[in-house]
């Protein structure tokens, strides 16, 4: 498995390949970075167009001739299709820290009857829903405190005080995945429920939302799911929630006939619930065609090619760049990794300019880490090996540079 030739074979069957040729790829450049803005669907740039031109040409006829005040549903159903939720139970919203605060607030508001005051979470979550969670117990629901423990301790720490948990299912550095279903179980058997966040899921690693018991989630447009900068996020709230579930910023959109214009606020029996107002619709169209393409892809094909190019790297790495002080943070099961692989070297940052400028985009985390997105719908086999290669020239010649001369 050290020749190149080997990895060109695996790429030859990939059966994902119809779908890579289905992005707008620069061939000198490599997009790692997926984790954080995967590369542009080629059918974005047409449906934007058109949008355009519509906007020109019909003026207001588009928010009803298009369907397009419904794309936030029809939208969120096709995620749906993605995350394992059966439709009616997933919109598209705004930013993915707006849409936490939403469910957060809901959440910890379901839970109002009972004595539950503790907002449960990870020390190492992503930051935004750390603040999150702390914003709403200062501004909205007083009552309530956050408890941040180790991801590890988690499971025991879910007593009769919690009222919510709310993890990432995939940890955004170490690539960390929980075993969602047990923590479900767990929390339900205490009477709390669970928020996860899919940012790092969702798109790559196989979800199952509905199966698994979830109650809430939401997630990021603009990663795995190629909606393309600033794409908005999602929510996902369990149909047995649904009927009594409220959320705090109570538009227009979300009221159950937004053009009666009446001035008691009564809302919609379903999932439009949780819109608020106008969706940003250009970015929304450009999510569309990004979702609609991811979900062409078959599941089992997408995680199995995830772990396999994870392992590759982790292989590579191990046997070309550990003398070099290189080391592979996070799992190293793969039942226990998400989609990408996060390297720890002192040479961190100038690797990351290295690969940059040999057409690598990776994401630096300074001081010392590494992140590499390994989307499986556009990442080849041979690019892990040509990357990990690059970074043992790279390695190899600081070595030589910084060695004493005769
Ligand atoms: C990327 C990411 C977000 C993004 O939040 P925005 O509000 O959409 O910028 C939120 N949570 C996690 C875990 C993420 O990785």
């Amino acid at each position: 498995m050290e020749q190149r030739r080997y990895f060109e074979q695996l790429d030859a069957v990939d059966p994902l390949r119809n779908i890579r040729a289905q992005f707008d790829l620069h061939d000198d450049r490599i997009f790692f970075n997926g984790n954080s803005l995967g590369p542009p669907p080629l059918g974005t740039a047409k449906r934007l167009e058109e949008a355009m031109r519509r906007w020109r040409d019909d003026m207001n006829a588009g928010w009803w001739d298009h369907r397009w005040l419904q794309l936030p549903t029809l939208t969120g159903d096709r995620i749906g299709g993605i995350i394992g939720a059966a439709p009616g139970q997933v919109v598209v919203g705004e930013s993915t820290s707006v849409n936490l605060f939403k469910l957060l607030c809901g959440a910890v508001e379901l839970q109002s009857g009972s004595e539950r005051s503790v907002i449960l979470t990870d020390r190492d979550n992503f930051p935004s829903d750390l603040y999150i969670a702390d914003g709403i117990t200062r501004y909205v629901h007083r009552q309530a405190t956050v408890r941040r423990v180790p991801v590890d301790e988690i499971i025991d720490q879910i007593d009769s005080d919690v009222a919510v948990v709310t993890l990432s299912h995939v940890d955004y550095r170490t690539a960390q995945l929980l075993p969602m279903r047990r923590i479900n179980e767990r929390a339900h058997e205490a009477g709390a429920l669970v928020l996860w966040d899919l940012s790092h899921s969702a798109g790559v690693v196989p979800l199952e939302l509905d199966a698994a018991g979830t109650d809430l989630a939401v997630g990021c447009g603009y990663k795995y799911l190629n909606g393309g900068p600033g794409a908005p996020g999602y929510m996902y709230v369990a149909h047995r929630l649904l009927p009594r579930f409220e959320q705090p910023i109570t538009g227009w959109l979300g009221h159950t006939r937004p053009f009666d214009f009446t001035g008691d606020y009564q809302p919609d029996p379903g999932i439009a619930r949780l819109t608020t107002g106008c969706p940003p619709l250009l970015s929304l169209l450009a999510l569309d065609e990004g979702v609609t393409l991811t979900a062409q892809a078959d599941p089992a094909a997408v995680r199995a090619k995830s772990v396999a190019l994870s392992e590759e790297f982790i292989a590579l790495a191990g046997a070309r760049l550990a003398r070099y002080g290189v080391e592979v943070t996070g799992p190293v099961d793969s039942a226990q990794r998400g989609s990408h692989v996060s390297l720890h070297s002192e040479a961190a940052e100038p690797l990351a300019k290295g690969l940059a400028a040999r057409g690598f985009h990776l994401e630096l985390r300074p001081p010392d880490l590494l992140r590499f997105g390994l989307a499986p719908l556009y990442i080849r086999h041979v690019d892990v090996f040509d990357c990990v290669a690059a970074m043992e020239q790279l390695l190899a010649e600081e070595t030589a540079d910084s060695a004493p001369r005769q």
